[in-house]
């Protein structure tokens, strides 16, 4: 039974997908489309340089590569070289895994000024994304605000509060590098309108915490006795590991260490202060009522030149994408007859890697169980023919194992690659 099938997006959920369908379904024809020159999504784009380790899935989705079922069309974005309308005509399953990659806004004001940056921007500025390259951002002299309490706000304090010393071994690229050395960043405030007892961080990054050559954590305003409540058995041992691992950090010696992460807990931002560019950041003190956190009043300055946000991400949405709010619509991951969504776009930013693991395969299994049958969709060589019409050059997977090459070619002392970020 030859199935076209159309994979959206080659991050994590994409690739698990296609393993799921080039093993279930061989003979079926599986296009990985994507709007960048480069595979693998968040894996290279989010997920932070010094963590190799994760980044070393990629292995897994090359092996499925090596399956000759499987394609990988990359430089193609849908919305802009090919309508979602074209795909359904094209391919009997589309299977979208485009992630969320807008950031979610803070709605306070001040939010415009210079020195504001959201997670996905300036993530994808030190990992290179092409979209944010020529970011430049505003880093220094005063102390940096990261707005959230989650993985994505621990790895942003790493990279910024390590020294290029201990990024050795990783892949920071050269513009964030250079930039990041030459601020000195003293002061790092990590912002949580919760309590610690109630972080979204998990208990390997908060310990990573308390490696940092140069900075001292200091946790504020939170005795850390607050017993953690969860009704999943997980997080909610997860949450009792933080909390553990926090009173490690309390008692710490600060030793020689001239940087400070104050993680400030209880406290949500109301303003962003400053006339052009961000001089502070005003904060209210929060606390729970009725299971809601709210604000009480109390507020409190710090002394800033740049925040950044780390409170979640929206999917980028196309022309005739049914949308619900920040993710695609869908009823447990069917959105229409023959399509269907799966990873962040599915269910908002939430869930690791392993995660969108387990969900893609069992919505490709779904897609798998209700394929009608054969058709006479043309599938990728309808797509190829489109795409030459419209004269876009695409990206196959060779390609991309040629830029890897190049990219590992370049890396300099102590890195793992140097990234080409323009295409
Ligand atoms: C900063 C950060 C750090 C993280 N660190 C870790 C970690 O250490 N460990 C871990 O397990 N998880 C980590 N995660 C979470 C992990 O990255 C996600 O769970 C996972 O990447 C989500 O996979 P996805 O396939 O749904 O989306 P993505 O990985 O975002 O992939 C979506 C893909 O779709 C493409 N796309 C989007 N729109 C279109 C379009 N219109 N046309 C064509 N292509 C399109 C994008 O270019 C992208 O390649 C991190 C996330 C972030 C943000």
């Amino acid at each position: 039974m030859s199935a076209k099938i159309a994979i959206i997006g080659s991050g994590p959920s994409g690739f698990y997908a296609a393993d799921t369908f080039a093993k279930k379904l061989p003979g079926c024809q599986i296009d990985i489309i994507d709007r960048l020159h480069t595979p693998f999504g968040l894996v290279r784009a989010g997920v932070a340089p010094d963590h190799q380790g994760t980044k070393n899935v990629t292995r897994q989705f090359e092996r499925t590569m090596q399956n000759d079922d499987v394609r990988f069309v990359g430089n193609v974005e849908i919305g802009r070289d090919v309508s979602y309308e074209e795909l359904k005509d094209l391919y009997d399953i589309v299977f979208l895994a485009i992630g969320a990659s807008l950031d979610r806004k803070l709605g306070i004001a001040g939010e415009d000024l210079k020195g504001v940056y959201g997670s996905a921007e300036f993530v994808g500025w030190y990992n290179g994304h092409p979209d944010f390259v020529d970011l430049a951002p505003k880093l220094g002299p005063k102390g940096v605000a990261i707005i959230g309490n989650g993985n994505v706000a621990i790895d942003i304090v790493r990279v910024l509060a390590k020294s290029m010393e201990e990024m050795e071994g990783s892949d920071l690229c050269v513009h964030a590098e250079d930039r990041i050395r030459a601020t000195n960043i003293t002061d790092f405030y990590m912002i949580g309108r919760r309590g610690a007892a109630q972080a979204a961080f998990t208990p390997s990054e908060a310990n990573e915490l308390g490696h940092l050559a140069h900075c001292h954590p200091v946790i504020l305003n939170d005795d850390l006795t607050e017993v953690p409540e969860n009704d999943d058995p997980k997080s909610l041992k997860n949450k009792e590991k933080n909390l553990e691992i926090l009173k490690g950090l309390k008692d710490q010696d600060r030793g020689d260490k001239d940087k400070t992460l104050h993680m400030q807990f209880w406290a949500k931002p109301i303003a962003i202060l400053g006339d052009d560019q961000v001089e502070g950041l005003k904060l209210e003190r929060t606390e729970l009522k009725d299971g809601r956190v709210t604000g009480t009043g109390k507020t409190f300055e710090i002394e800033v030149s740049s925040v950044i946000s780390a409170i979640g991400y929206a999917t980028q949405p196309f022309d005739g994408l049914p949308m619900d709010g920040t993710i695609v619509r869908n009823k447990e991951g069917a959105v229409e007859a023959g399509v269907y969504v799966s990873g962040w776009a599915k269910h908002g930013p939430q869930g690791t890697i392993p995660t969108n693991r387990k969900e893609s395969m069992e919505m490709a299994k779904r897609a798998i169980d209700e394929f009608a049958g054969p058709s006479d969709k043309q599938g990728p060589s309808g797509l190829d023919q489109l795409l030459s019409e419209r004269s876009v050059e695409t990206v196959d997977f060779d390609n991309w194992k040629r830029i890897e090459q190049q990219e590992e070619h370049a890396a300099r002392e102590g890195r793992v690659r140097e990234k080409i970020v323009t295409f």
